[in-house]
């Protein structure tokens, strides 16, 4: 299979003058649906025990669970699942805070981070100016998204996320770079591209060799982001 698009040298990592993503209405929210029957149901509106808290304070998940959505819970830290996942197809909802609070990433922010290290940010993106590669959708820090297909704060978002893991020869060397296609809304805003490494912030760091299968997290970056119907499927 070809490659496909690489990170842009032209423009800094996180530069201001790189262009913002052009505006696309999506459209009004559209339900999704149950999951497919090969699903594996990370989030069905009840139960976060397919979740505990991330590694470095490792125990149960400490985010809030109403009204069939789960609330980041601020400064409680993220949430992992306990299975792990190597090349996958992920959907999830993600409805950013209402009032709108802060500005650029301090608004809305969170993240779906793919085997723990290569995040599509969440962020609120509407009517909020940050650097390209920091918006909602973003392979953060490496790819901006094609579009900004965001809908107002408040209002229920969808992603649909296509990831293969990077595969790597016995040495530890990388001979296929982790690939990512991403639908924000129903607009395509990544259209697999190849990752330099994990995403970070202010740097790109090189791939290290790590396992097939590691867990899916979500971000607490502070913000009371709400998620609900997430589930995924396995590709390999
Ligand atoms: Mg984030």
């Amino acid at each position: 299979m070809p490659g496909g698009a690489q990170v842009s040298t032209k423009w800094p990592q996180h530069s201001m003058d790189r262009p913002q993503p052009t505006v696309v209405d999506p459209g009004p929210y559209r339900p999704s649906g149950p999951p497919p029957s090969d699903a594996v149901v990370l989030f069905d509106g009840r139960s976060l025990d397919a979740w505990q808290s991330s590694d470095n304070r490792p125990g149960p998940a400490k985010w809030i669970v109403r009204d069939g959505y789960v609330e980041v819970a601020p400064k409680t830290g993220s949430l992992v699942t306990k299975q792990a996942f190597g090349d996958v197809q992920l959907h999830l909802e993600f409805r950013t805070p209402v009032p709108a609070k802060g500005e650029s990433q301090e608004r809305g922010n969170s993240g779906v981070f793919l085997m723990g290290m290569y995040e599509v940010q969440v962020l609120d993106s509407y009517h909020n100016i940050t650097y390209a590669d920091g918006h909602a959708g973003a392979i953060y820090g490496q790819f901006p998204p094609l579009m900004n297909a965001s809908r107002p704060p408040g209002e229920w978002q969808t992603y649909d996320i296509v990831f293969h893991r990077p595969r790597f020869d016995e040495e530890g060397k990388v001979t296929r770079p982790a690939r990512m296609t991403v639908i924000h809304n129903g607009v395509l805003i990544q259209d697999n591209v190849e990752l330099s490494g994990p995403t970070a912030n202010k740097s790109r760091p090189p791939y290290v060799k790590h396992a097939d299968a590691l867990p899916l997290a979500l971000q607490d970056h502070g913000d009371p982001v709400r998620f609900r119907n997430i589930w995924i499927r396995k590709l390999e």
